[in-house]
């Protein structure tokens, strides 16, 4: 079922959601499982799987170092294959246009239909770790409205290069990103705004968010796409701080700013084990304010163990 749908059929009540990343090639799914069990209690409708960009390794071979591009996460559409089959849950794959040609995506397109995923979160991806900047992959798409433009014209039949009369054609329903803070590389909020009002053009359905951990950011990011004309859904997406370290981390890689009581509340922790803590009475708060606004949906990023966001979850599911 489409995420919009599942929003309309709550009328009105928040319903509860969160993102799991893949794990590293070679690993089994059963650790994935063990964090997803506790959280069915909430009844998720939905789940997202993130996917990760290819990366270069390099390899020692007789002396030289011989550079080879590899997927460190791969299996984004089988776990969510996997996922819906176990859990009886809609699952939505993010698709991204780095590392992609619009061939395979169309490829991975075709099989997110015939498993019956519905839902599609459509990204452009980050430049790759040792490039500066975003460089488009050759055959692929430069940014995220050109992806969500090729999945509507897979919705209405339309398949590259018009080779197939399709009679049965998909009917995925679109989520991007939106930035309340701004995405790293525009210039401004009004700018990237604009942005965000062409995927919407283009077709987007839902919108689901950077992190944020001052609601005030993410009220006027949503009054301020309200002004300009964007009545699509707008989820907030909530990571509760785990480690010291992401007080460093998350401020340099996402270009965010944390509050001067979250700063305060984790430096004044002894131990990671105190931070963890304060990242979930932070974001149950943070969570208490957003439901009482009536956000459609809380989606929680999740990495790793889930038992924080259990904790967010059963004070307000
Ligand atoms: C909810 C969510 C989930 C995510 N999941 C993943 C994931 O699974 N894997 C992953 O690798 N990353 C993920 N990301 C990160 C995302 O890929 C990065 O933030 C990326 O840098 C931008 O992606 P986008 O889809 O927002 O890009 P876009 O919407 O294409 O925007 C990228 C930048 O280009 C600018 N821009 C857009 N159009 C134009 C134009 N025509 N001319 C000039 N500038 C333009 C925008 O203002 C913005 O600065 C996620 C982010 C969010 C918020």
């Amino acid at each position: 079922m489409k995420i919009t749908d599942h929003i309309k059929n709550a009328q009105g009540k928040t319903l509860f959601s969160f993102e799991i990343v893949p794990p590293v090639k070679g690993k089994g799914i059963q650790e994935l499982y063990n964090n997803i069990d506790p959280l069915m209690e909430f009844k998720p409708p939905f789940i997202d799987v993130t996917t990760s960009r290819e990366e270069y390794v390099y390899i020692e071979r007789d002396g030289l170092l011989d550079k080879k591009l590899t997927r460190m996460r791969p299996g984004t559409v089988g776990i969510c294959a996997s996922i819906q089959h176990k859990y009886k849950v809609d699952t939505v794959p993010h698709l991204l246009c780095g590392g992609f040609t619009k061939e395979e995506t169309e490829y991975v397109l075709v099989d997110c239909h015939y498993l019956g995923i519905d839902n599609i979160m459509a990204l452009r991806g980050d430049a790759r770790k040792e490039e500066k900047y975003f460089n488009p992959t050759q055959g692929g798409h430069s940014y995220a409205k050109d992806l969500v433009k090729q999945i509507k014209d897979l919705n209405c039949g339309n398949y590259l290069h018009d080779t197939i009369d399709a009679a049965n054609s998909a009917d995925f329903c679109i989520g991007v990103a939106g930035y309340p803070e701004k995405h790293l590389e525009a210039p401004s909020l009004q700018t990237d705004l604009k942005r965000l009002k062409e995927k919407v053009d283009a077709g987007a359905d839902y919108v689901v968010t950077q992190m944020f951990f001052d609601n005030q950011r993410f009220f006027e990011f949503v009054a301020a796409a309200r002004d300009m004309g964007i009545d699509i859904p707008i989820i907030p997406g909530i990571k509760p701080i785990a480690v010291q370290r992401h007080m460093q981390l998350l401020p340099q890689v996402f270009r965010i700013d944390l509050p001067e009581d979250l700063i305060q509340a984790v430096d004044a922790c002894k131990n990671n084990a105190a931070v963890r803590q304060v990242g979930i009475e932070w974001a149950i708060q943070q969570s208490k304010e957003l439901k009482a606004a009536g956000v459609p949906v809380l989606h929680y990023y999740s990495m790793g163990k889930s038992d924080n966001i259990h904790a967010i979850a059963k004070a307000l599911f």
